[in-house]
């Protein structure tokens, strides 16, 4: 085996760094070549029973530089940290320095791993180092006659393959290339889903999102039942049920996706660790986002793009995503059978400690993503004008956009078949938007908020963050608690509120309007206040973009134009004159008159009377004067701009400082929301 350990020293001081022949994110082996999934297994076994911290990859050994950015990502999904800047170490190496290396390290770690002794026979790793020395005179059948020398040999020394495939997101059977990895050569495969008590609990999740994701989990299991496999649900800590039921169901190989979240990194760190102490071989594959997200910091000089210009500059380097994989076969391998399977079940909602039903009109479940896909994609010229920020907010029946968003969050929907359909419209539509504005442009907006909340510390809070500015929000309860529970006495903000607590979804513009009331525009409260309720009630609430937006329209990082400010008064009016939104969502409201509507405290007691509705008594006075708070909040930003910036110098990571906070690209919608 390749020892490349000077490289990656460099990025992680601290780890004992064996890597392998192989290109993990990849799959490929010697350029060209296949590498079959139970060879790659067999692989991650060996170099996981040497170094259990850490399973490394390296593209055939023959390009370092390549090599060290490869395995550096790893470790950083692995870890969860963040490896230092990577790109241009080593230079390339050519391949016949590296197969007698290759054999020299296999040889000397072989006392300690009996399963490397196999590999260290010659006629294993002669195959392998010739064809390390002949990558390029060889034609790809060639190649692939080497690699299937190599894979029996290993194999025969193998127990057989018994898979655990964990889904946490990608709840899906299309694009999904942990499920594929997972069969292959697999003579059982245990499908899996922990239901982690961190999530489930009514001050976490609310009911909409629960409901979804136990609905996507149904539709999850009845695909799996139709192709003679199940869903087995466990309850508990991923840390200790998974231990639990390798260990019963003789696990020897757990594959599960990426995650980048920050609580999804520590969890899959520990479950790694644990995995390497029981000898269980773990995979993990990217599918959650269109590009693995530390290649895109790679490809940046090693920290994420802050502006979307930046990000896509480096797309335009890294090309087109990777292709949606091919979907699962017809039948797939036996899991547990019979009384094994009892108690894991898909839960009710009640069952998980939740009294009441969900009221959310948005069904999960990847039958419905892919029917809901289809259907929006269906008419191609709207695909092609799709230009956001227009688009009525107030559209509650038909929504002016696509309503995918909480399927692209829990992977009911793959945002590679999303992308790719997308552009199968639009090499037909010769006239079509472009990202930012544009349909791909909003997939774009996801992939570099993902990015940047991944690589970035301190991502989800003010404190310690290099990019948030540092503003001094007031801590007023009363404010929060308002906003929250739609009593502001502004009838446009407390019914986009309202559709938040019934649906759990609401137009981007809507999220814009409340996002700013809360903040800078008039309550002057935390953004991470106001992220913690939408964390909570949104069906698609997601960390890195949930944060990402909120940090955008409080004007704590990559927009700063403070000074323009939704009004909750007009902005509303301008799609909606007659207040059929508000209207519907407050219903209190119904027979207001339409000149009253946005303002019902202007409306003469006598007015009031006759719709039923007294300010004061059946609904709120306004908590603030929009026009005066508004005005003196700037005046608050801009003394908070001068005297913080930034979080303490010594937080501030290389790139951050590199890349100016506040782009010159423009927001999500703010420039022309106005
Ligand atoms: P479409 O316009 O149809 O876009 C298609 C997809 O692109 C979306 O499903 C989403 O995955 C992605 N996308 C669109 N806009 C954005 C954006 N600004 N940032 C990142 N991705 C985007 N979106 C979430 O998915 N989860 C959240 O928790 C979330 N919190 C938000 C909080 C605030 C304060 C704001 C202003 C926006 C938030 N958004 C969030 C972004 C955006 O509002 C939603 O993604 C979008 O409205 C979802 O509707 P759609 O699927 O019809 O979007």
């Amino acid at each position: 085996m390749l020892v490349i350990e000077p490289y990656i020293r460099e990025l992680v001081p601290d780890l004992i760094i064996v890597s392998a022949g192989f290109d993990a994110a990849e799959g490929d082996l010697l350029g060209g070549m296949r590498l079959s999934p139970a060879c790659y297994g067999f692989m991650t076994a060996t170099i996981m029973r040497l170094c259990p911290r850490v399973v490394l990859a390296l593209e055939g050994g023959y390009n370092v530089s390549v090599t060290a950015e490869c395995a550096a990502e790893c470790v950083a999904v692995l870890l969860g940290g963040k490896p230092r800047a990577m790109s241009g170490r080593g230079a390339a190496r050519p391949a016949k320095e590296v197969g007698p290396v290759l054999t020299a390290a296999a040889a000397a770690h072989a006392p300690t791993c009996p399963a490397l002794a196999t590999m260290t026979k010659p006629s294993t790793w002669d195959a392998y180092c010739l064809a390390l020395q002949t990558r390029r005179s060889l034609s790809v059948r060639g190649r692939n006659a080497i690699v299937d020398t190599l894979v029996p040999l290993p194999l025969a020394n193998m127990a057989p393959l018994h898979s655990l495939l964990w889904f946490r997101k990608g709840l899906r059977l299309h694009d999904n290339p942990s499920l594929l990895r997972a069969i292959e050569g697999a003579e059982r495969l245990h499908a899996v889903f922990c239901l982690d008590p961190w999530f489930i609990r009514p001050e976490a999740v609310g009911v909409n999102r629960l409901s979804f994701l136990l609905e996507s989990l149904a539709d999850l299991h009845s695909s799996l039942q139709a192709r003679g496999s199940a869903l087995l649900v466990l309850r508990g800590k991923p840390e200790e049920e998974l231990p639990r039921v390798w260990q019963e169901w003789g696990v020897t190989r757990l594959c599960f996706e990426v995650d980048t979240e920050e609580y999804a990194r520590t969890r899959d760190l520990r479950v790694c660790e644990l995995a390497a102490q029981a000898g269980v071989d773990v995979s993990t594959c990217v599918s959650h986002t269109l590009y693995n997200v530390e290649q895109v910091a790679a490809r940046n000089g090693g920290s994420p793009p802050l502006t979307y210009k930046a990000f896509e500059a480096v797309l335009a380097k890294l090309g087109p995503p990777p292709l949606p994989v091919a979907d699962p076969p017809a039948r797939l391998p036996p899991g547990v059978a019979g009384s094994e399977v009892i108690g894991y079940g898909v839960p009710t909602l009640a069952e998980l400690g939740y009294p009441l039903q969900a009221t959310t009109v948005f069904k999960g479940g990847e039958s419905v993503a892919l029917a809901r896909l289809a259907d929006q994609l269906s008419d191609k010229g709207w695909v092609a004008a799709f230009e956001k920020p227009k688009g009525d907010p107030s559209a509650f029946i038909k929504p002016a956009t696509t309503v995918l968003s909480p399927h692209l969050k829990f992977g009911t929907l793959s945002c590679r078949l999303f992308y790719a359909r997308l552009q199968q419209i639009l090499l037909e539509k010769k006239q079509h938007t472009k990202p930012p504005v544009s349909l791909v442009g909003q997939l774009f907006w996801r992939e570099f908020f993902y990015c940047a909340a991944a690589l970035t510390p301190n991502f989800h809070r003010m404190e310690g963050s290099p990019i948030c500015r540092q503003i001094p929000w007031d801590d007023n309860e009363e404010f929060y608690r308002a906003w929250d529970e739609a009593r502001t006495g502004y009838p446009w903000i407390d019914a986009i509120m309202m559709q938040l607590r019934t649906q759990g979804w609401m137009h981007h513009l809507a999220r814009h309007c409340v996002a700013c009331f809360l903040t800078r525009g008039d309550l002057y409260v935390s953004w991470e206040r106001g992220r913690d309720t939408f964390d909570r009630l949104l069906i698609d609430g997601d960390p890195s973009i949930n944060s990402a937006n909120w940090l955008w329209l409080s004007a704590s990082a990559f927009f700063h134009q403070f000074h323009r400010v939704y009004s909750p008064i007009t902005f509303g009016k301008k799609y909606d004159p007659h207040g059929k939104y508000i209207r519907h969502f407050l219903p209190v409201l119904k027979d207001m008159p339409d000149k009253y509507i946005y303002e019902p405290w202007t409306a003469p007691p006598a007015v009031q009377a006759a719709a039923k509705c007294i300010v004061g008594t059946d609904y709120p006075r306004p908590i603030v004067d929009h026009a005066a708070v508004s005005r003196a909040n700037m005046v608050r930003m801009k003394d908070a701009y001068a005297a913080g910036r930034v979080a303490s110098a010594k937080a501030v990571i290389a790139g951050a400082k590199r890349a100016p906070v506040g782009g010159a690209a423009g927001g999500p919608a703010l420039k022309r929301a106005r």
